[in-house]
Parts: structure tokens; C-alpha cells; sequence
């Protein structure tokens, strides 16, 4: 392993194990749509990538919506009901997210979430159906599997969560494995995988019982939102992977009239049952309203507006952690370390299972010196979904600690971030590895050079300058050892240079009879 390919990103494991599957490749039957195709994504693979990304993913996308959790049971029971017409026998999850943008999506193996900010669109449940039915087809019919092995995924991608609050822009940078979640619901499909989406959603929402027409008025309301008022984030939610359009209403209409015709024609719409479950929803949407308002206020440096607003939201509900959790954000931006911490903790007493309180409290107690707690709360929210901020002061406090392993593999993973975070964080990876491997960066090499001048090729691997490079000389001229200490005082990334190692051959020796090695005890990256 040369120190170049040592020192990339590493991937996520999930790829490798999908490039290793490859070689097994089988020719099987889409099961939604009965084409052959060529598979490498096995359903057992399928399932467990959907089962480990589902909670990072949720997390990255704002964290579940807790205010009631009875409307999640409800909208789990429609779309277990739609998903019970799919030809696919898989572990169905749907939850409610707590994130104003219109959006729904599906990872591989059933594992569906749909945001709060979609479900007040609906007029009824048979359109909640045909969206959740649209996502069951997306799972069902391997569109997120086929993704992967048509390498649509971009290896190594970095992918910034929506909800990067703080001022630091890496907050919400994910790394590591939980990055594969976030290209997955991110990854366009494709207009053929679209059009299944609609064709066998609407299919399996009639055989529910649910009257296919929504299908039609659910296309019409997205036109119309699209058309319309475009909030911050809308075009990167629903929109981007889902494009509305008067072609998509005109092949509804067309699929709606079809299903008629085979005998669907008393499904039900459920619009008051609609209206009645999703009515908590409806009632604290101003509050939420408010929030993203005070958002979009702070990310315009209006900080004192943003706190009047974000004072509404409390007042309107409560229970809302979110609204704690800007609230701390904006103090810990203010260095106010004590406020942002008893906001946090009021952010956790409402929800304790949103990395974004871990982490801002972590960066908090690190502030103000108490580190085993700063420590305890990073790692809660690493646990929750990995990002770089996090990951960098974990990094930070245990080299701070004398612990050179764990502050390697922490900056490791921070290195993937772009920009100046990422910058550092490789740097203060670059500088513990190289002062515990050197041989991995230095390449040293003896050759016999004019008037049997014994001289040493020193080569610097490293992406970095490095400093104080000692090497050792050890060869044998017939039956004699000598051992020799080289020094070189810089080196610049990618330079070779070649240092007299002081020693010279006799005369009538043989070349070939020389042996030599050199070794590298040590370098420095400054
Ligand atoms: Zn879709």
C-alpha cells in the first residue's frame, strides 16, 4: 500500500462490499416490474444497507417528529396497507420527519420517511397512499439497489445535512459509513424509475382500496406548489428527485381511467379521517412556520429577530426540542457557553435522540474545559450520526489526552471534509502518522555512485513537507558491517534528493557484493 492510497477518504464498507459482490452477480426478475436483470445487490444486502442507514438517514434529515406520535402510527398503518399490494415481502418502516421541506423517500429494503412538511399538503389520505405507495415501489422495485450498482452513487461524496444550524458550516457534514444513507435519498432515479413509482404506487393503492384519483389531484398540487412560492430548500427536497409536471398529471389521468376500467371504482378518499388525524399537525404548523422563519433570519445575521421568533414557536408548542435547539445554537455562537448548555438540556428533556443537542453541548463543555463530559456528549452524537465537526473535536481532545490511536482514526475521518476543517484535520493526522510510521512517507534508497561513493536516495511520499528526516544507513562490504546516521533537514512533498552517506568502497571492490538497506527512524511534519 503506497502512503497516496493510504491517506485517501476512506469509502464507506458499504461499497467495498458491493464492489466485492459484483464478481457474484445473478440475472433475476424485478419483482415489481417482471424484467430480467443483472443483480449484485442481494435482498439480504438490500435489507441490511436499509436497516443500518435508516436512523443516520433520519437524523441527517432533521430527526424524527415527536410532538405525535400517533400520526406516525397512522401514517405507518396507510402505508403498510399500500405496501401489502407490492409483490415484495419486505420489513416496511414509515416514519414522520421533523423537517418543513415537501419531501418523502425510500432506502433500499422498505425503510420509508416522509416530513411534516409534505403531510400538510394532502387533502386526504388516499393522496398520503399514493405518495407512500410511489416510495413502497422505489424499495420494491430495487430503484435505490439499481442506483448503487449502476455506480450512480458518487464514491466518497460529501453530503451536508439540512440542518447545519450553527454557524460552522460543518456541523452538518457527514462522514463515514452513514454517508451512503444520505447519497441514497439524495440520488436522482431516473424518469423510467419515476414513472414506475407512479404507475405501480397508484396500482397498489387501488388494490388497498384507495380511490387511484388522488394520484391525479396529489400530481396536481405538486404542479401548482412547484409553480408557485419556492421556499429555501424546496427545490432540493421532493422536487429534484420527483420533478412535477403536466405530462405526469396527463399518464395519471390515463392510469386512473385504466384501473376504472378493471373495477376499481369505489375506492375510498378518507378525507375526514385525513383531517382528523393529521389535525395536531395542522394546528402547530404556524409554530414551525415561525421556526423556519427565525432560520432564515439568523442565517441573515438578523440574530436578535431570530430570537423573538423562535420565542413565538415556544409559546405556540412547547414541547418542541428543535426550538431549544437553535436557541442553544445561537448562544454557543455567541460563546455564551452556559446558556447554550441549559438550552441543550431543555432540547434533550423534549427529545433525547437528535445528534444536533449531543453535538452542540459536546462543543460547549469542550469550551469550557470539562471534558469527560464534552467527550461523553461528542460520542452520543457520533453514535447518532457521525459528522465532521464532531469527529474533529474528538480528534483534538484525544490527542489533548495522549491518546495518539484514537486521535489518528478520529482526524481520519474528519480529513473528508472540504475547506479549511478538512484541511486541518488532515494536517493533524498527517503529522501523528508520520511521526509513528515514517517509513510510510519516506522512500530511502542506497546506490553505489561515482568513485564508489555509497549515497542515499531519499524520497518524500507525503502530501506535506516534512522536517528532521533521519534515516540509517546499515551495509556490509564483504565481511564488514558499518551502520551509518543520515540526516536530512526538509524535504518538500514529492522531492527526492540524493545525500552522501559518507562511506566510499575500496578500490577493487565488487559492486555487487555490497549490501545495503537504509532505514527511516524518523520524520516531522511541521
Ligand atoms: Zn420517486
Amino acid at each position: 500500500m503506497t502512503d497516496k492510497t493510504r491517506n485517501k477518504p476512506n469509502f464507506s464498507r458499504h461499497l467495498i462490499a458491493v464492489t466485492v459482490a459484483m464478481v457474484l452477480s445473478t440475472c433475476a426478475e424485478n419483482p415489481v416490474t417482471g424484467d430480467r436483470e443483472l443483480t449484485f445487490v442481494s435482498e439480504r444486502q438490500e435489507i441490511s444497507l436499509g436497516q443500518e442507514n435508516y436512523q443516520p438517514t433520519q437524523q441527517s434529515q432533521g430527526g424524527q417528529w415527536k410532538i405525535d406520535p400517533e400520526l406516525t402510527a397512522y401514517v405507518s398503518e396507510v402505508g403498510q396497507r399500500v405496501a401489502a399490494q407490492s409483490p415484495r415481502d419486505l420489513p416496511y418502516e414509515f416514519v414522520v420527519l421533523n423537517n418543513s421541506v415537501p419531501n418523502a423517500w425510500a432506502l433500499p429494503g422498505g425503510k420509508i420517511a416522509i416530513n411534516r412538511g409534505l403531510l400538510t399538503e394532502f387533502s386526504n389520505e388516499a393522496e398520503l397512499a399514493a405518495v407512500l405507495g410511489h416510495e413502497v415501489v422505489h424499495s420494491a422495485a430495487r430503484h435505490g439497489a439499481q442506483s448503487m450498482e449502476r455506480g450512480l452513487l458518487l464514491q466518497g461524496a460529501l453530503l451536508v445535512t439540512t440542518v447545519a444550524a450553527r454557524d460552522n458550516e460543518y456541523a452538518g457534514v457527514i462522514v463515514g459509513g452513514a454517508q451512503l444513507g444520505a447519497q441514497l435519498i439524495n440520488t436522482r432515479y431516473g424518469r423510467d424509475a419515476e414513472r414506475e413509482g407512479d404507475l405501480y404506487g397508484t396500482r397498489y393503492m387501488a388494490e388497498a382500496g384507495y380511490d387511484p384519483a388522488a394520484a391525479v389531484s396529489l400530481q396536481e398540487t405538486f404542479v401548482r406548489l412547484s409553480e408557485g412560492r419556492t421556499p429555501p430548500g424546496w427545490l432540493d427536497g421532493l422536487f429534484a428527485s420527483h420533478p412535477p409536471s403536466t405530462e405526469r398529471v396527463q399518464n395519471n389521468r390515463e392510469l386512473v381511467a385504466q384501473l376504472r376500467a378493471e373495477g376499481y371504482t369505489n375506492g375510498e378518499l378518507g378525507e375526514q379521517r385525513y383531517q382528523q388525524r393529521t389535525a395536531r399537525l395542522r394546528e402547530t404548523q404556524p409554530a414551525y412556520e415561525a421556526f423556519d422563519e427565525a432560520y432564515a433570519l439568523l442565517s441573515d445575521d438578523k440574530v436578535e429577530e431570530a430570537e423573538r421568533k423562535l420565542d413565538t414557536a415556544i409559546a405556540m408548542v412547547p414541547q418542541e426540542a428543535r426550538f431549544y435547539g437553535l436557541k442553544a445554537d445561537i448562544a454557543l455562537m455567541q460563546r455564551r457557553y452556559g446558556a447554550a448548555i441549559e438550552s441543550y438540556n431543555q432540547a434533550l428533556a423534549r427529545d433525547d435522540a437528535y445528534f444536533d443537542y449531543y453535538l452542540g453541548r459536546g462543543l460547549a463543555y469542550s469550551r469550557q474545559g470539562n471534558e469527560s463530559r464534552a467527550r461523553a456528549d461528542l460520542q452520543a452524537s457520533v453514535d447518532l450520526l457521525p459528522t465532521a465537526l464532531a469527529m474533529n473535536e474528538l480528534g483534538t481532545m484525544a490527542l489533548a489526552a495522549n491518546d495518539r490511536g484514537a486521535a489518528k482514526q478520529y482526524f481520519e475521518q474528519a480529513a473528508t471534509a472540504p475547506g479549511e476543517l478538512g484541511a486541518r484535520a488532515q494536517a493533524a493526522y498527517m503529522r501523528l502518522d508520520v511521526a509513528d510510521n515514517p517509513g510510510n512517507y519516506v522512500q530511502a534508497q542506497a546506490f553505489v555512485g561515482q568513485g564508489g561513493k555509497i549515497q542515499v536516495r531519499v524520497v518524500n511520499r507525503a502530501p506535506v513537507d516534512l522536517t528532521d528526516i533521519e534515516l540509517e544507513l546499515q551495509a556490509s562490504v564483504g565481511r564488514e558491517g558499518v551502520r551509518r546516521a543520515i540526516a536530512v533537514r526538509g524535504l518538500a512533498s514529492g522531492q527526492s534528493r540524493d545525500v552522501d552517506s559518507g562511506l566510499t568502497l575500496p578500490a577493487e571492490t565488487d559492486p555487487q557484493t555490497v549490501q545495503a538497506q537504509v532505514v527511516v527512524r524518523r520524520a516531522t511534519v511541521n
